[in-house]
């Protein structure tokens, strides 16, 4: 095949990765832009395959089969909650395959040094930071960030050794600088990202998720190869730009996120006076009856809606609080409400909730004073008034939802426990609040049952 229809049919992949990334940017177009992001990965593999740079078929068609494997797999089987680790694991799989990319190209006496350290570098702390995110949100280790005296001192110190390796073996190609290289570049992987824990999770996993597509850029220019190159920036500029808009949802700046502390203190509760407080409750009988008779209910779904799969009952409450009773309804989102971006949209979208009722925190943050009813189901931090008010608190800066402005406030929840960030929230003893006990799913069914008697 001829390098230019190779160009070509590259540049054509790319136009629809472009193209699909815009289609993925609302739920309505989100289809369309999977099946042309699926598209252009078909040409792109259908070319690259069909050129002459591939020599040996038998270990690419095994790869790609086993690919296909664990995508079916992880497709079918993954749930929803877990998305954020499995996103941690495939940004650390492209980290490793720079790697292992960097290593075969000097193994194979590439004189490209610098572009093969730089893919080499990014790639191999994509892969361990990556490691460590997994083992934090699959709960294999403490999600808590983990601190240690003089643990920024040594990060510095290990940067700096990255920096020189790097540089002295992109000026020699020795091969014992680049397993020097692969090695502190890993450690460091490790050591930036376990000083983070907390709510700053979702950042860091975008963070990593930029590293993998700049070392593909890397890679891209060793191997000489424009579709790595343009699809590595792509990934690599779309992780960062996703990275700065979770920062301004969380009021949170990259630079503090990155490095760590954040979460680590089990006593940065400010709700320690809670145990002499009580909490309200009361059941789905009270709410559907205190709902039916209001004029507007706001509903606030987070993690815990997520995790009970409790979307489909949720829409048939606030379809029934509609139809039946007049009741105006709608859904606030906090951008990072549940565990990855997008997340309450998606399951909303998957319920057929229509989009004009469901609202973005800054939409309807003033519309609580106006509701009749905040129904918060499953959702804790992006609630907590302390965000606003307490500067000692981890979640100091972050934009909530005003919820407590409604006149009731219920909490569907099964027990008082704090949320992602470990903060307990006040507003379960607030004198408007009214606690549901229970898991997610059952009290909205109960409600239902009750609204549709
Ligand atoms: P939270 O984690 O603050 O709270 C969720 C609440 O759901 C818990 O307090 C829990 O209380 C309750 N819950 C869990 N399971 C159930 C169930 N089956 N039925 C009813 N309730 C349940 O969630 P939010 O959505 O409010 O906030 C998201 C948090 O996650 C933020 O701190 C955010 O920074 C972080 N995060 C966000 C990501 C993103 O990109 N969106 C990614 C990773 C983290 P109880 O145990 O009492 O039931």
């Amino acid at each position: 095949m001829s390098a230019p229809f190779l160009s070509c049919a590259y540049i054509a992949a790319s136009i629809l990765f472009i193209i699909s990334i815009r289609g993925l940017s609302s739920p309505e177009t989100a289809r369309r832009g999977n099946i042309l992001g699926m598209a252009g990965m078909l040409l792109a593999i259908a070319v690259t395959l069909y050129s002459d740079v591939v020599k040996e078929y038998y270990w690419i068609l095994g790869a790609i089969a086993l690919g296909a494997l664990v995508g079916i797999w992880s497709a079918l089987k993954v749930r929803m909650t877990a998305l954020p680790q499995m996103v941690a694991a495939f940004n650390g799989l492209g980290g490793l395959s720079a790697v292992l990319i960097a290593l075969a190209e000097i193994l194979d006496g590439s004189p490209q040094y610098f572009e093969n350290a730089a893919g080499l570098l990014i790639g191999a702390l994509a892969f361990s930071g990556s490691f460590i995110a997994f083992a934090k949100l699959q709960g294999i280790m403490n999600a808590r960030a983990i601190t240690f005296p003089l643990q920024h001192m040594l990060n510095a110190i290990l940067g700096i050794a990255v920096i020189c390796t790097c540089a002295v073996f992109s000026l020699n190609g020795s091969p014992q600088m680049f397993y020097l290289l692969a090695a502190l570049s890993i450690l460091l992987g490790f050591l930036l990202i376990l000083p983070i824990g907390g709510a700053d999770m979702p950042v860091v996993i975008s963070v990593l998720n930029s590293y993998s597509g700049w070392a593909a850029v890397g890679i891209g220019f060793s191997l000489n190869n424009v579709l790595l190159i343009i699809v590595g920036s792509i990934v690599g500029a779309s992780g960062a730009i996703l990275s700065y808009i979770m920062c301004k949802a969380m009021n949170r700046s990259l630079f503090s996120v990155m490095l760590g502390g954040f979460g680590n203190d089990e006593k940065a509760s400010s709700a320690q006076g809670s145990a002499d407080k009580t909490a309200k409750t009361g059941d789905p009988a009270d709410a559907a009856f205190i709902m039916e008779n209001a004029n507007k209910v706001i509903i606030v779904p987070g993690y815990g809606m997520a995790a009970a799969q409790a979307q489909h009952i949720l829409k048939t409450m606030a379809y029934d609080l509609h139809d039946k009773y007049g009741v105006e309804v709608k859904f606030a989102i906090h951008p990072v409400a549940g565990r990855m971006p997008g997340h309450m949209n998606v399951l909303l979208a998957e319920a057929n909730v229509p989009y004009e009722d469901v609202f973005e925190l800054e939409e309807i943050n003033r519309e609580f004073e106006t509701a009749d009813v905040a129904f918060v189901i499953g959702a804790n931090d992006v609630t907590n008034p302390l965000a606003r008010t307490d500067t000692s608190s981890p979640l100091y800066g972050m934009p909530v939802l005003d919820v407590e402005k409604a006149k009731t406030v219920f909490f569907v929840k099964r027990s008082l426990a704090s949320g992602y960030s470990g903060v307990d929230n006040p507003l379960f003893y607030a004198p408007n609040t009214i606690m549901l006990y229970g898991d997610a799913k059952k009290v909205a069914s109960d409600i239902v049952a009750v609204l549709e008697k």
